[in-house]
């Protein structure tokens, strides 16, 4: 009797255990599978929005990374920090056409609520500076959009590649820095300009880059414009410029960038990753966003940029490095006598 007693308590405990297990895997099934719908408040709030059909047509709200199963999108990794500024909304961009932002030079799309910004930083990337701004925006868990200078590239592809995997949003910026208005420009240089641009950074990252672009010094020169048009690529001027290039010091980009959001209300914020000051300034300007009562809002690209295959290969033979191989030095070079 206590031997059958004994079976039976053993097989229900191996009976539990067995239902135990089943919906522990089952669950963390259904956790995968599950989209993260962390913006979906804001998504019901933008689609309520009135009277902004152009916007509503060219900006989505994204309440997760559609094309990918939950599985194999990039994991949203833990914030250390629980007063972080973090990331309040991700927009999504519909290219095509080559959509313009930020009121300096664009009107049509006024997508951003109040309080509401968006960090950009231009010219990188570059050893000191870039990683600096990147470990700033890393403490905040908050993200930016990117737009490097192709020739920058080519000199510091490892650096950009952090920028991506951290990840930020990367257009570009122009191969060399040229003014696209300038008397002297030529339809065909301005090309060669955008499109040697993107190929190197999409070189530099091994991946397509975001078809976003900002021209040098804002000069938005009418042909390069349509150009742009003609090949969907989004052009970003902006609301708010923190003049950094030309600051004297860290202090001086807080209170630049600070006095005009609290006058403006909201923006796209442009800066330099850079300028060595913009990465001094960036930890306490952002917490002073976060004390301000701004949010961040991140901006994406429906689709990746599609690159210009002759400029891909004419800029594979320009760098004259073996780019197929990202083998740091040690594994390919090993000494064996000394
Ligand atoms: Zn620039």
């Amino acid at each position: 009797m206590r031997h059958a007693l004994g079976l039976l308590l053993a097989s229900l405990v191996t009976a539990v255990v067995i239902a135990a297990i089943w919906f522990w895997t089952s669950s963390r099934r259904v956790e995968l599978a599950a989209p993260n719908t962390v913006t979906a408040p804001q998504a019901e709030r933008f689609a309520a929005a009135p009277a902004k059909p152009q916007a509503a047509r060219d900006v989505e709200v994204t309440a997760s990374i559609p094309d990918k199963p939950a599985a194999l999108a990039q994991p949203k990794a833990a914030c250390a920090n629980p007063d972080a500024l973090g990331v309040a909304r991700v927009v999504v961009i519909d290219t095509t056409g080559g959509p313009g932002f930020g009121f300096e030079h664009f009107k049509q799309l006024d997508f951003l609520a109040d309080k509401e910004v968006v960090l950009t930083f231009d010219d990188g990337p570059w050893p000191g500076n870039t990683p600096a701004v990147l470990k700033a925006l890393a403490d905040e868990c908050t993200k930016a959009v990117f737009f490097p200078i192709g020739k920058h590239a080519t000199y510091h592809p490892e650096i950009l590649r952090q920028v991506a995997a951290a990840g930020h949003t990367v257009g570009a910026h122009t191969w060399s820095h040229a003014n696209l208005n300038a008397k002297k420009m030529t339809d065909q240089i301005a090309k060669d300009e955008i499109e040697k641009g993107y190929s190197a950074v999409k070189l530099a990252l091994g991946a397509a880059p975001q078809p976003f672009f900002r021209f040098p010094e804002l000069q938005h020169g009418p042909a390069a414009v349509a150009y742009l048009g003609t090949r969907n690529i989004a052009i970003f001027s902006c609301d708010l410029d923190s003049f950094d290039f030309r600051a004297k010091n860290a202090d001086q980009i807080v209170s630049t960038v600070m006095t005009k959001l609290d006058k403006q209300g909201k923006g796209i914020i442009l800066m330099h990753d850079f300028q060595k000051h913009t990465a001094e300034a960036l930890p306490t300007l952002l917490q002073r966003l976060k004390a301000g009562g701004y949010k961040v809002v991140q901006m994406k690209a429906k689709a990746p940029m599609q690159t210009l295959p002759e400029y891909d290969e004419a800029l594979i033979k320009d760098v004259k490095v073996p780019v197929a191989s990202t083998r740091p030095v040690s594994s390919v070079v090993q000494t064996v006598s000394e």
